[in-house]
Order: C-alpha cells, then structure tokens, then sequence
C-alpha cells in the first residue's frame, strides 16, 4: 500500500533519469531528514550516505551557518541578477575567493546555475574565443566516450553517453568522442601504462583526422565520475599534456565533481597538475545545499573574451544567485578554515583507499581503485576473465538493492559500484561504509551462488 505522499507523486511528479512507469508501481522512497553522512526516509530507515547526494555534499549535512547565511542573505536581498552592469556583493566575493584557490593563471569566474549551464557555457565562450581570434572555423570540441558533462542539449551532447545521446538525436553537430582511460574494461592486455598512453594518444590521432585548424577544444573530466569513477592510468594525463602542449586546441577541465577537495586539493587540476584553459564547478562549490555552477576562466581566455570582446551575450536569470553565492562563499570558507580538504589529504582519503582495497580480495571482486573520497569496484563473476555476474549490467543492480537494504548508498554504473561520500566521513564511518560493503558483496555473490 502506497503512502499518500507516494500516490500524489505517481500522479503529478515527473522525475530526472527514472522509469517513471516502474517507480509508480515500485512507489518512490521519499527522503525526509539529514545529518553529517546520514540521510532518513519517511519509514524510518537511516543511510549511510556513501554518495555524498549526486557526488555534491562535500562538507556533510546539516551545517547551520549555511542554513543561516541563507536567511541572512534571503532578508538582505533576495535577489538581484548581475546583468547589465550590476553585482551583488556575495557574487563578487565568491568570484574573488574562487579565484584564489583556483590555478594561478585562472582568475575570473562566471556562474551559472548548475555544471550543465557552465558546461554549454564553456560550449559558447570557446567557439566566440576563436571568432574573435579570427579562426571561425575552429568550432569542433573533443569529448570522450562515456564522458559526463550534464543533461542540456550542449552539454549531453558533449557529454559520451549513449544512452542518453538515443534520446533526443543527440549528439549534436561539431562533437565527436574519443576513447576512454578505462583500463579495466578496454585495457585489452595491455599494461595499464601502456594503456594510459594507447588510449590518449587517440586524442592526437583525432586532432590529426579533423584538421588542427577546425578543433576549438578538448573537453574531459580529470576522472570520470558518472561513467564510473574511471581513474586515468598514471601516463594518461602527461601524454595529453604533451599533445595538447602541441597543438592550439583549447582544454575545458570539467572539475564539477572533483573540484572543492574531492581528489585532496582543491581542485584535480592541482593533484594532476594541468593547465587548463576553462574549468567548470558546481556540485561541491556549494555542497549542494542550494543551486550553483560556473567556470573559471584563464587570463588567456579572459584576455580575448573579455578585453577584446566587448558584449558576451550569453548569461542567466540566476547566474551567480545572491543567496546561492552566499551559501557556497560560506561553505568554501567552512571547507578552508576547518582544514576539510587538508584532512582528506593527510588522514581520511588514505583511510578510506586503504580500507576499500580490502574489497579486491573478495571473489566477486575483479579490480578495487580509488583516487581521494571516490572509489569503485569491478562485479564480475570470474576474476581472471572478468566474465560480468549478468549479461546487460543487471549485477550492478542487484548488488545496489543489496546495499540499500543494508543502510548504504553505493550507486552502480553498469557493473561498477562506486562511491563518492561526503568529505567529511570520519574513520568511524568508514569502517561502517567498508563492513556493509563487504556484506553487501557476500550478498550478491551468494545471489549468484559463487564462492
Ligand atoms: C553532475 C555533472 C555535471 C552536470 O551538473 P548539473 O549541475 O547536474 O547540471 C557536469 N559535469 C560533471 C562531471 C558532472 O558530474
């Protein structure tokens, strides 16, 4: 029997990435409360929140000042939009304090009102950048497969995701993709080194095929995230770092999951040390607690765009929100003075990693990685030849209802199990996150009766 709540959402909800269909039959679970790595359903029943929310919460839930400056900045002023020669303090000063913690040679900020808005942001200010530089015909971005990049027409387009680009006759024209980094699924017996360099050396082959002269940019995540926390063998980035070094491209770092202390620094474009020309944020900028994205801009890019430019003629009702502004200013300064991200670096993140290592022993286990607070593991039903527990994927499901039912969110992308929690997991719960792994594991190998 469905709650009340549950029927009125049958009826009238319409909801991102599900079956509609099969939920009303199922009745959605309805959140009702959260605490630090915790969240609650309306039954009652309490989660070990291992994906931070969609990989956003980086400082943890219930943080009061963040409730507060909200108030504060709702009674001061609510809104007001920073068209047409105005700004709002908050935005200003979050544009400041982003751009200290950013790369050095990155310096100015444009918000948006999610990662999708900044990424077809960064879709229209790369293709005026080479119009103003007078190469129009340089309008072809680089993306790869099983990239995430959001859920706008640009940004799905750009992203690598079949099953998103079947819906809606995407992608559109101008993207072409790549290969991916991904060792475990395509490393074809190579070595992951080997295959690190095989696989962004396609880069280079594909600059080659289109023409130097018609590629605006290259756009990647530093790890995948959606596409299943895939961490680039250790050669992958020097090798596209050597070619992009090469060849007049622009780079676009989409640090909407990684950046805010996700990889241990502030940004994975420190921990891989790149040097990117845009790089879109949102997710952790304001842990998710009210609406907020952008990109942060190079000198190099500001430069053209911005000193030679004159009108940009591209921008949002909500772009940089005063209340969304406020609340990310006051959870970056949360994140920096308690030290967060310090401490993912020096104590949490080698926990976490070291404790989720133990996973790769287990028999349903084909490969245990991890980069900072993400990780994955590989279902697979035979080590050696990596045969799937089930054909189409459906292991990552079974496994996923497994967990839930043990009080833990640990999210599948075909036969990956990944995690992403908040920053703020202390060693106490990660024991707690690894132990219901663990039986959650033993779960779904006894479902397929291994081991
Ligand atoms: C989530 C995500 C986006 C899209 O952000 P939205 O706020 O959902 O629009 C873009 N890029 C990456 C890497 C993401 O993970």
């Amino acid at each position: 029997m469905q709650t009340e709540l549950q029927q009125k959402n049958n009826a009238h909800h319409f909801q991102p990435f599900s079956d509609n269909k099969t939920l009303a039959e199922k009745g959605p679970r309805i959140i009702t409360k959260a605490e630090g790595v915790y969240f609650y359903d309306s039954a009652g029943n309490k989660f070990l929140d291992g994906m931070a929310g969609l990989w956003c919460v980086n400082i943890g839930y219930g943080r009061k000042e963040l409730c507060d400056a909200a108030a504060e900045q709702m009674r001061e002023l609510p809104y007001y939009n920073l068209f047409f020669q105005t700004t709002t303090t908050p935005a200003t000063e979050l544009a400041a304090k982003i751009a200290s913690l950013a790369p050095d040679h990155m310096n100015k900020v444009f918000f948006t009102g999610s990662g999708s808005e900044a990424n077809d942001t960064n879709f229209r200010m790369v293709r005026r950048y080479w119009d103003l530089k007078g190469k129009p015909d340089k309008k072809i971005f680089i993306s790869r497969k099983n990239a995430y990049h959001g859920s706008t027409v640009a940004a799905a387009s750009l992203g690598g995701m079949g099953y998103m680009h079947e819906q809606g006759d995407l992608p559109i024209e101008g993207i072409v993709h790549i290969d991916q980094p991904y060792w475990f699924g395509e490393g074809d017996g190579l070595s992951p080194e080997e295959f690190g360099i095989k696989a962004a050396q396609s880069l280079e082959a594909k600059i080659l095929e289109i023409g130097e002269d018609k590629i605006g940019a290259f756009i990647a995540e530093p790890f995948q995230g959606a596409g299943g926390v895939i961490i680039p063998p250790a050669t992958y980035w020097p090798e596209i770092k050597r070619i992009l070094a090469k060849y007049d491209i622009l780079f676009i770092l989409d640090e909407v999951i990684s950046g805010f202390g996700r990889t241990g620094e502030w940004f994975a474009a420190q921990t891989f040390d790149l040097k990117p020309d845009l790089m879109t944020i949102a997710k952790g900028l304001s842990s998710g607690y009210v609406p907020i994205g952008g990109v942060i801009v190079s000198d190099k890019v500001a430069q053209v765009l911005i000193e030679e430019g004159g009108d940009f003629n591209h921008g949002f009702t909500y772009s940089g929100h005063p209340v969304a502004a406020k609340v990310a200013l006051t959870n970056i300064n949360i994140l920096d003075e308690e030290g967060i991200i310090k401490q993912v670096k020096a104590e949490s993140s080698p926990y976490l990693q070291k404790r989720w290592q133990e996973l790769a022993d287990h028999p349903i286990v084909g490969e245990a990685r991890g980069l900072g607070m993400v990780a994955a593991i590989e279902l697979v039903r035979d080590k050696v030849t990596k045969e799937r527990l089930e054909p189409e994927s459906k292991g990552g499901g079974v496994c996923r209802d497994f967990a839930i039912n043990n009080g833990l969110v640990m999210r599948p992308c075909g036969d990956t199990m990944i995690i992403s929690p908040p920053l703020v997991i202390n060693e106490k719960e990660i024991d707690e996150l690894i132990e219901k792994a663990k039986i959650t594991l033993d779960q779904t190998a006894a479902h397929y009766q291994i081991g």
